[in-house]
């Protein structure tokens, strides 16, 4: 006896039209979402050719009998409800019985399925046009859909969509996360016949955290237990520290009642949890595991179920913003409290995540037996990366053949933007020296004027709380942010070089490891090229996983080099379109902000007086590479009026 039920016409109508399927990425989700209600312990997805050619999920959940594999491709024929107020008490993903017959309306879909503990099974194909045919086929418990040639139908969505990898990409974010919230199943995802993600015996949030975002992160991650924070709700999550962060809002994962699921206000309380902890422009990455009682929420708003809506929305973000914050701190006490923890010699960490890296790759390649590599994209990508990371000569050449750079660096210090923040940090006592030196000078002779375009003669007057420089002319006050000041210069000095290929690699004497997530190395392949010729010099060091051996000069004294690169990448995931003038672009921002002096160093006068020459050189003087102001000009004319002097009477 068959489960599902068509939904009578007002039920039908009163359901959200929804389940477009608009790229492969939606099909996997609805696919995904299927195997999770059919309570699946183990999920395989394989996909070839970006999910275009085929998509395919195989579960060990429920199966269906013959009946309802027939009916499953009915429109608004569903097994997860009956009328319109089952929605209260729904407790799966899917409600609505249209994913299977949107799906089947633009592609060939062959659907194997068989009743848990039966032997025997049904197949049914179903092709536009024809009728659907059903055998009879030995088959083990669950059920295995295969979509192949999406959209053959509709040559304009196939257009629409972007490269393989980048579809690939999608699809390997949505499974990570999906993960992440689903910590009883074993997902696996297959992309042109290679594993590229298996959570087999990773049951810990811990576990999966450090698998996709590399094994450092596990002392980052904090566990915040599940709490009832007010009757039938529970909160329960699993945030990284302040130290791991993002340039944007992606990896802030929420799920409610099982639901991965889009929201700017969730978003917005726990950025708020982990206030003043990070810097404007960067964001946390956590997992939010929300359980809502079911006539709580609406599922039934959004075609994709990406959004929903929650009651007593208030209470819900006043408690991910408490228990966040309440996380964060105290694990900031046992931190200081375990301080020693911190200064384990760094080999130790080191080889053990090798050690164990190799292990994992190795249970890979056991799982599968794999046949030598079908001709599709992942197999030309694997060669494209293993010709450019791996046989490429390391170090590059013009490394230290580069003339040009070099002469930069000959210059006298004044036009040396480049070691600058080298020079600045200066320990303890030579600062102090410096400083009376600085009071001395002030005393002896008044500092000398700089000349800067569109502004008259300015003179040094002092540096504020080691953030700003003050200067004045006539006309009044300068006030002069000292990180974009010097994050211009550097910009377009960096920015010259490039043009004039004058760019080289420094290598770094300890590699840094880097972790990519599907998404992310996706993007990141289709940049290698450019990265290389901007300087950077990457190898493969396995899944996901790359060793960063020498960066541009400029960058090598960078603290987080992982973290530029995975900045870098994220900028670019943004865009619609990658060129090399807008990697250049990034690269070359990243590099500028990064190796500029920094808000709250002291500087001295000459270093100040330097900053302030070079803004003469630079062709945009008023604004950094993101767009802020370098200066803040107070006129004298302000200030008469402020201090209700009257008309300035010097103009
Ligand atoms: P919905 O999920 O909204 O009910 P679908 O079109 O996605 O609609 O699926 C229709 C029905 O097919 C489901 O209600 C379910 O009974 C059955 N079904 C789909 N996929 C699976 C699966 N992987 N295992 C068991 N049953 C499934
Ligand atoms: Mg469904």
């Amino acid at each position: 006896m068959g489960v599902i039920k068509l939904l009578d016409a007002q039920t039908a109508d009163k359901i959200a039209a929804g389940e477009v399927i608009e790229r492969p990425l939606s099909v996997v989700k609805e696919l995904l979402e299927n195997s999770i209600d059919a309570g699946a312990t183990f999920i395989e997805i394989e996909i070839k050719d970006g999910g275009v050619g085929l998509i395919a999920v195989r579960d060990n959940g429920c199966g269906m009998a013959k009946d309802d594999l027939e009916l499953a491709f009915t429109r608004h024929a569903t097994s997860k409800l009956n009328q319109i107020s089952d929605l209260n008490k729904l407790s799966s993903l899917g409600f609505r019985g249209e994913a299977l017959a949107s799906i089947a309306a633009v592609s060939q879909v062959e659907m194997t399925s068989a009743l848990k503990g039966s032997s025997i099974g049904h197949k049914i194909s179903l092709t536009i046009g024809s009728m659907p045919v059903i055998t009879e086929v030995a088959a083990s418990s669950g059920t295995n859909i295969e979509v192949k040639n999406l959209f053959y139908n509709i040559p304009a969505r196939r257009k629409f969509l972007k490269s393989a990898s980048y579809e690939s990409g999608l699809i390997g974010e949505l499974i990570s996360k999906y993960a992440l919230g689903h910590l009883n199943i074993r997902f696996r995802l297959i992309n042109n016949r290679q594993v590229v993600l298996d959570t087999a015996k990773m049951n810990t949030a811990e576990e999966r955290l450090s698998y996709f975002y590399g094994s450092e992160v596990q002392k980052h991650v904090i566990t915040v237990p599940k709490v009832e924070f007010a009757p039938q709700k529970f909160l329960q999550m699993y945030l990284l520290r302040e130290t791991v962060s993002r340039n944007n809002r992606s990896q802030e994962i929420f799920f409610v009642n099982g639901r991965l699921i889009k929201s700017t206000a969730l978003s917005l309380s726990l950025e708020q949890g982990y206030h003043t902890l990070l810097a404007k422009g960067r964001f946390p990455i956590g997992v939010v595991i929300l359980d809502l009682p079911g006539e709580q929420i609406d599922v039934n708003i959004h075609p994709s179920k990406l959004e929903i809506k929650i009651n007593d929305f208030e209470k819900v973000k006043q408690a991910i913003v408490e228990y966040t914050s309440d996380a964060l701190w105290q694990a900031s006490i046992s931190k200081n409290a375990f301080l020693l923890d911190d200064y384990r010699p760094a080999d130790d960490s080191k080889s053990g995540y090798v050690a164990s890296f190799k292990d994992k790759q190795d249970s890979e390649k056991n799982i599968e037996d794999k046949p030598s590599l079908a001709k599709g994209e992942y197999a030309s990508l694997t060669e494209i990366k293993q010709k450019i990371l791996n046989k490429e000569e390391f170090p590059p050449k013009e490394a230290s053949e580069d003339k040009a750079f070099a002469q930069i660096n000959n210059e006298k210090p004044a036009e040396k933007p480049l070691d600058l923040p080298k020079t600045l940090f200066k320990p303890q006592e030579v600062q102090a020296k410096a400083k009376s030196e600085q009071v001395a000078t002030f005393k002896k002779e008044p500092p000398k004027a700089v000349q800067v375009k569109d502004v008259e003669g300015l003179t040094l007057l002092a540096q504020l709380n080691n953030s700003f420089i003050l200067a004045q002319n006539k006309e009044g006050l300068y006030i002069i942010d000292q990180h974009t000041l010097h994050e211009r210069i550097l910009y377009e000095k960096f920015m010259q070089a490039a043009d004039e290929k004058q760019i080289v690699s420094e290598s770094l004497l300890i590699p840094v490891t880097f972790n990519l997530t599907p998404k992310q190395e996706s993007i990141f392949i289709q940049c290698i090229i450019y990265l290389r010729d901007l300087g950077f010099v990457i190898e493969e060091f396995g899944d996901r996983s790359y060793l960063l051996r020498a960066v541009p000069q400029g960058l090598a004294g960078n603290e987080d080099l992982a973290q530029l690169i995975i900045d870098l990448i994220e900028d670019l995931g943004a865009e619609k379109n990658i060129t090399i003038s807008r990697l250049k672009e990034a690269v070359i921002n990243q590099a500028a902000c990064k190796a500029a002096v920094k808000a709250r160093q002291p500087l001295d006068e000459k270093e100040m007086l330097e900053l302030l020459s070079q803004l003469n050189l630079v062709a945009n003087a008023h604004t950094c590479p993101h767009g802020r102001p370098i200066f803040y000009k107070i006129s004298m004319k302000e200030l008469y009026n402020i201090f209700k002097r009257g008309a300035y009477p010097y103009d």
